[in-house]
């Protein structure tokens, strides 16, 4: 059964690759009134110390994370969980093939082991690995999607019900459309300018552009879009500008998220 009742969305961290200009690298909190789903799981997931934050997440015993995929600027916030999330339950939902090329548990058990963290199993909370190779599955009464997408060793676009499309680290691809249709509010990365995707060919093989992002929100008719994974390189008022290009071209509300801040979708 589809969830209808209200959905809170906390952006945590909106940078790719690292942090710059005070943004964090990807991760995007969700609150329904039965669950509590982080998206990806980058530098800002240490935003959940934050006590506004960390208010919000009181009386939720369990957190569900979905990783896109495996690159450091969505998951090395896995290794702050023992501080951030001490005794809670945990479950890292990990894109495994055909979404990427590593399972969950190989990409993870390379992360989060000596010398640079210790392994999962002796964090001093209840985490769970669960692979996911399938385009549907339902978790903690929400009613998820994904879909494999063109970026370097695969990654993973993430709907949740009618709410919220995550699409990151992938190029413009028509594929989004089927997966982003009639959603209240997209997700989309923007990591290159029209003119950039031109010059830039690898992260062009890679990453979205304004024009392609504006195309899949229009053709998708989707509500709003909010735009993420900022080159570290965007100061503060190339990303505005970029929003600006892009809500032309798309015809609909295009949001620059504030990270910390508490959107009701
Ligand atoms: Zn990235
Ligand atoms: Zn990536």
């Amino acid at each position: 059964m589809q969830y209808d009742g209200p959905v809170k969305l906390v952006p945590l961290g909106t940078n790719g690759f690292f942090s710059t200009f005070g943004r964090q690298t990807q991760c995007y909190l969700v609150l329904t009134d039965d669950a509590a789903v982080l998206l990806d799981a980058g530098t800002g997931l240490g935003r959940l110390l934050e006590p506004e934050i960390a208010k919000l997440l009181e009386g939720y015993g369990r957190l569900d994370i979905f990783l896109s995929h495996y690159h450091l600027d969505h998951c090395i916030g896995l290794a702050y969980l023992p501080e951030v999330l001490p005794g809670r339950q945990v479950v890292i939902h990990g894109p495994a093939p055909p979404f990427a090329t590593a399972t969950p548990d190989e990409a993870l058990n390379r992360l989060l082991n000596v010398p640079f963290s210790a392994p999962l199993a002796v964090f001093p909370l209840k985490a769970e690995v669960v692979p996911v190779s399938e385009s549907a599955m339902s978790v903690n009464g929400l009613d998820m999607a994904f879909r494999g997408q063109k970026h370097m060793f695969g990654s993973m676009g993430i709907r949740i019900g009618d709410d919220v499309a995550y699409v990151t680290d992938t190029i413009a691809d028509e594929g989004t459309i089927g997966l982003t249709r009639n959603v209240k509010l997209l997700i989309h990365e923007v990591y290159l300018t029209d003119s950039e995707a031109e010059t830039d060919e690898i992260n062009a093989r890679n990453h979205s552009y304004v024009s392609g992002v504006a195309r899949i929100a229009r053709e998708a008719n989707v509500g709003r879009l909010m735009i993420t994974h900022h080159h570290p390189r965007r100061t503060p008022a190339a990303v505005a500008g970029m929003a600006r290009a892009i809500e032309k071209l798309a015809g609909r509300e295009v949001i620059v998220p504030e990270e910390s801040k508490v959107y009701d979708l």
